[in-house]
């Protein structure tokens, strides 16, 4: 009997035609907006669904599993899966999918890349300056930013993400520093990159921070109030993992009292609302979660999405299964 997969939103073309292919029979949520926990168990109620294509911002816990017994797999359409609730799926023996690629890889490590470019050179608030018609000629102290050649770049999570933000790093000129509970070797050989004994080590030591790690019990606030007194005034701090690794009233406390020199955020700790305060900061960039956003990402999520399922239902192990 043909499979029956739901997904909570469209996504490209290219991995629904992939599932369309294997004879499929694909529902896609027809609203361009989140589904939301209701009206996701009414859809899933609808049909024996056996796998749903899911998004980071479907929250998938375990009101959503028991009203859809049928369904033997999620895909999430992501490289993190802190919206899944894991252990719960695991107790009921489903499976889960996330979806790694290498241009996401590529895509979030240039996002973080440009955030501390346009931070380093004032480059919104200058863009700004300048439409508001307040240039009026040249001068010597306008904008004046910071170089980054020769700067000491901090990354906390060396994973694939970081591991590709460190090499636009050292092609720029920077050292690299970096706290990860393992050991990457090939950071270190290819970079030059050193391992510090803490994220504090790092904290004291980085001129810019860039925080590459997945959200777990471990880095929920991972940098807060203490963390940003170790941090140098002339810092900036990049987050493109998730908002809760920071604290986010506390990351606006520090950019209020110059504690940092400046933010460059993708993420959000209650994402899409942002920390009162936050957006009124002049020392601080704010993305809306795109640093994967590119063409090239999106469309090899989608594929690699496509492929868990037509691996899970043929008998294969998906290559992008999470582990217990
Ligand atoms: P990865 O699993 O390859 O790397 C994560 C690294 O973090 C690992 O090396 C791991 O050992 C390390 N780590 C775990 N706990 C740590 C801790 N307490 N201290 C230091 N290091 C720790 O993951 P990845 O593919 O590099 O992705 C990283 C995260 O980026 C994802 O989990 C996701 O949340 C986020 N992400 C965001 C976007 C976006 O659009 N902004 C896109 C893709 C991924």
């Amino acid at each position: 009997m043909n499979k029956k997969i739901f997904i909570t939103r469209e996504i490209p073309e290219k991995g629904l035609n992939m599932l369309r292919a294997k004879g499929y029979e694909v529902d896609v949520f027809h609203k361009n907006e989140s589904i939301g926990k209701k009206r996701l168990i009414q859809a899933l109620k609808r049909k024996n669904y056996d796998a749903v294509l899911c998004l980071l911002t479907d929250h998938i816990d375990a009101d959503i599993f028991d009203s859809a017994p049928t369904v033997k797999l999620y895909a999430n359409y992501a490289t993190g899966f802190d919206n899944i609730d894991v252990s719960s799926a695991f107790a009921r023996g489903i499976t889960i999918t996330n979806a790694p690629t290498e241009a996401s890889c590529e895509a979030v490590a240039e996002h973080a890349i440009a955030l501390m470019l346009a931070l380093a050179n004032k480059i919104v608030e200058a863009d700004d300056f300048v439409r508001q018609k307040k240039y009026k000629g040249w001068s010597p102290m306008n904008f004046v930013g910071t170089n980054i050649f020769g700067k000491t770049f901090g990354l906390i999570g060396a994973g694939r993400i970081g591991e590709r933000t460190a090499h636009y790093a050292k092609a720029l000129g920077l050292e690299i520093i970096y706290s990860d509970t393992r050991v990457n070797d090939r950071l270190e050989s290819l970079y030059g990159a050193r391992r510090v004994a803490s994220v504090e080590e790092l904290l004291g030591s980085a001129d810019v921070v860039s925080i590459h790690v997945p959200l777990l019990p471990s880095t929920r606030h991972l940098i807060g109030e203490a963390e940003f007194r170790k941090m140098k005034p002339t810092a900036f701090l990049i987050n493109t993992s998730r908002g809760p690794v920071i604290d986010e009233k506390a990351l606006v406390r520090a950019l209020q009292e110059k504690q940092i020199a400046g933010a460059g955020l993708d993420v959000f700790e209650f994402e899409p609302k942002l920390a009162p305060g936050l957006s009124r900061l002049k020392n601080v960039i704010l993305t809306p979660h795109i640093a994967s956003a590119s063409i090239e990402a999106r469309e090899e999520m989608a594929e690699r999405s496509a492929k868990a399922i037509i691996d899970f239902f043929d008998g294969r192990v998906p290559e992008t299964i999470v582990q217990k």
